[in-house]
């Protein structure tokens, strides 16, 4: 059995995340409109592909393709009721690809709806929907969970206890920053930070978000406020621009790698790519953290 999560940050090395999956697979041939975890059953050698990319690129953990596999985002998906399903599968597929060189982190991302009064979701339901889907994920053999993208704290206060309630892996608690350095709810990154504190998780983070300088700001907050809770950064590569008919993130490799650096100068103890991030970023960023030493 390899290292866990736990042993690794704490063996004092900067850790390296995956990049993206959702624009990886459009790259890929994923049709706009159809659910990334669609592939799990339909391309599940693209989905290992990717995985594998990334892992040869010296990725030290990879995201699962579970983004929105949670119960409430799987009913407007032709996956849905299969919760268990997708959720081990996409830990099998994962580990085929990471074996012992890699993590396999189970990715947990936001229901898609507001809490009452604002939106339909109650507590409860939130809660249930996120025990159901790291229950899944922890069947599956997954070494940590990530919740990621959050930008609401009522909704992620409810999807840790939901986790907690049914697993007891290491827990990354990651929000979007993605209208600059406050997410879509308005929350700041020391809004984040100070909820989170109290509640045990194994990291703290920020990804996707803005822009790179946007990131600086945010990751340099949570570094600021975190103290001893490990801080992890995966932020999109830049802002992406329409070029003819195609999406084109800004940061390349070395512009990506550059700002990852920083943070793991800074303590960051996990870096990696969002949105727009390729394996050759991934790369790049190994490299790039490899350099200090
Ligand atoms: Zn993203």
């Amino acid at each position: 059995m390899s290292a866990s999560f736990q042993e690794r940050l704490a063996e004092g090395r900067v850790l390296i995340a995956d990049g993206a999956t959702g624009t990886n697979y459009q790259e890929m041939g994923l049709p706009i409109g159809t659910a990334p975890e669609e592939w799990l059953f339909e391309a599940p050698e693209q989905v290992v592909e990717l995985h594998r990319a990334f892992v040869d690129a010296g990725a030290d953990l990879i995201l699962t393709d579970t983004f929105g596999a949670t119960p409430l985002r799987l009913q407007h998906t032709s996956l849905a009721g299969r919760v268990r399903d997708v959720n081990v599968r996409a830990v099998e597929l994962a580990r085929e690809a990471a074996g012992d060189r890699a993590l396999v982190a189970g990715s947990m991302g936001p229901t898609g709806h507001l809490f009452e009064p604002l939106g339909p979701l109650t507590r409860a339901e939130c809660i249930d929907n996120y025990a159901d889907q790291a229950a899944a994920l922890a069947e599956g053999g997954a070494d940590l969970l990530v919740l990621e993208t959050f930008f609401a704290l009522d909704e992620g206060l409810a999807a840790i206890e939901g986790t907690r309630r049914s697993s007891d892996l290491p827990l990354v608690v990651s929000f979007s920053f993605d209208q600059g350095t406050r997410t879509m709810m308005g929350l700041s990154p020391a809004n984040v930070v100070e909820a989170v504190l109290p509640l045990g998780i194994a990291a703290v983070g920020a990804n996707c978000g803005k822009s790179l300088e946007n990131a600086d700001i945010v990751v340099a907050e949570l570094l600021d406020l975190a103290g001893d809770l490990p801080v992890w950064a995966k932020p999109n590569a830049g802002v992406p621009k329409i070029v003819g008919d195609a999406v084109v993130y800004e940061a390349g490799p070395t512009m990506l790698a550059a700002h990852a650096r920083r943070y793991a100068e800074l303590g960051a103890r996990v870096v990696g790519g969002c949105c727009g991030s390729t394996p050759e970023h991934v790369a790049a960023v190994v490299q790039a953290v490899a350099s200090l030493g």
